[in-house]
């Protein structure tokens, strides 16, 4: 694939432009989330005018395979009749009280009877909220103001989180953003992800002044890492000794690795999580929970503040009931494994034929491809043998060559696949994604690698 191949792309594209045109002109940068905003891949965004299953039509009328999901949200696809006819049926009562509902209850007892951790859970409208308000809980009831979190970790965009803040951040090369202010981020203390040493020294020097160390489990938002089992097992133990809680960030992974989320699979059990983009089914619902102890500290049983006008709104209830529900009743998680290595080992494949160098992670249906820089010592006409580094955080994430995934982003559009807009995204698919899509998917990259080596 040439750069001036992206000419012939965008021609199949012009309804697109034209609405990112007009839409900048209204919104900041034209998009409501700078996720969306191509930035790292160069080009415009594509909009979008409907989704169905495993498919998205853009309004071009271009038909795409969905690698992002709504990032996380959509494991079950598209407007999946479940989701479909629970939303539906909460239209036809009412779309928000203010009040108490018994389908909020319904949800609650669903994530409990889900993630192991959760005794008790409060609704929000967000990952960004449920993050906050996990932070402000974990001091409230620890009396401290310390919060230990990792680079290249993402938990919204919190004020005091936002700090070496992977994905959108990573991505527009902002890792700290103006407005933030020196008061706030001096709270947060940073580590390398997978770096037990630092956090054993940190925790000696400064244990006694931690109110939580938050993590992502397993990381989705600067690429896909996986965690070692003996950094996960420190951050267990740390926290412990030294009365610090342990927040597992789930937004991503929550009923996408397994039903009970990634702790399940990892048999580590947090203090607290805080779960989004499934829990809603593909609307706006966040959530957190944990420890009944800590959750009795929120108001009004307890004195933290936390509150939501439309927290647990009848809609959002209703579409992450339904997709639970349906992930209870048929787990599809063996099946996503197995596609998920499907995907893997062809892009593994393919890579190694075309003499691409990257390094591929993989946690069931959350899949990234890093690209490596090709070293001139060690560079072969083949380019197999560079020796591949391991990408255990965000000081080796950052070494991926970005030109090379924008490259690979814009093949894979021009042979209908939409693949996340930055190299430092995790991809998603779905239940609705059949073998056959994901034999067209490998093919597709066979020849975008292929044609880029
Ligand atoms: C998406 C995400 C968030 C933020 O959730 P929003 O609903 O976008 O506010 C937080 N943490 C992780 C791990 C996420 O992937």
């Amino acid at each position: 694939m040439k750069w001036t191949q992206l000419d012939h792309i965008a021609q199949r594209r012009t309804k697109s432009q034209l609405a990112f045109k007009h839409a900048e002109q209204l919104i900041p940068g034209g998009v409501n989330s700078p996720a969306r905003a191509f930035g790292a891949v160069g080009g415009t965004p594509i909009f979008f005018a409907a989704a169905s299953g495993a498919h998205l039509t853009d309004i071009d009328g271009n038909v795409y395979l969905d690698y992002i999901g709504s990032w996380g949200p959509m494991i079950l696809g598209h407007r999946h009749p479940r989701v479909v006819a629970a939303i539906t049926a909460a239209l036809e009562c009412g779309t928000s009280y203010g009040a108490p509902t018994e389908a909020e209850s319904v949800l609650a007892e669903l994530i409990i009877g889900a993630v192991p951790s959760i005794e008790k859970v409060r609704m929000v409208s967000s990952g960004t909220e449920a993050a906050m308000s996990a932070v402000r809980l974990a001091r409230g009831f620890t009396g401290r103001d310390k919060i230990v979190k990792f680079a290249g970790n993402y938990h919204g965009h919190v004020d005091s989180l936002l700090v070496a803040a992977g994905s959108s951040a990573a991505t527009l090369g902002v890792p700290n953003s103006p407005g933030i202010t020196a008061g706030t981020a001096q709270d947060t203390i940073v580590l390398e992800y997978n770096e037990t040493e630092q956090l054993e020294a940190l925790f000696k020097e400064k244990g006694s002044t931690i109110a939580a160390l938050l993590m992502e489990p397993v990381v989705g938002t600067m690429g896909l890492v996986v965690p070692e089992d003996e950094f996960l097992q420190a951050a267990r133990r740390l926290t412990q000794a030294h009365g610090a809680l342990l927040v597992f960030d789930e937004v991503m992974t929550g009923f996408r690795l397994s039903y009970g989320g990634a702790q399940q699979i990892l048999k580590v059990t947090p203090d607290l999580t805080t779960l989004g983009k499934i829990v809603g089914g593909g609307l706006p619902l966040g959530a957190y929970g944990g420890r009944a102890d800590v959750m009795n500290y929120v108001l009004p049983v307890g004195k933290v503040f936390q509150a939501g006008t439309l927290s647990g709104n009848p809609l959002a209830v209703a579409a992450g009931t339904a997709t639970l529900l349906e992930l209870r009743d048929h787990p599809p998680y063996e099946q996503l494994e197995r596609r998920g290595g499907l995907l893997e080992q062809g892009f593994r494949a393919a890579a190694s034929r075309a003499g691409v160098p990257v390094w591929i992670a993989r946690k069931g249906s959350m899949m990234t491809m890093f690209f490596q820089k090709q070293s001139p010592s060690t560079h072969t006409p083949s380019g197999t043998d560079q020796t591949i580094v391991p990408v255990r955080g965000w000081k080796t994430a950052s070494q991926s060559d970005t030109d090379r995934y924008a490259r690979f982003f814009w093949g894979m559009i021009d042979r209908a696949c939409y693949m996340p807009c930055s190299q430092y995204e995790s991809l998603f698919f779905s239940m609705a994604h059949s073998d056959s899509d994901i034999q067209a998917t490998i093919k597709a990259a066979e020849d975008v690698l292929t044609g880029m080596a």
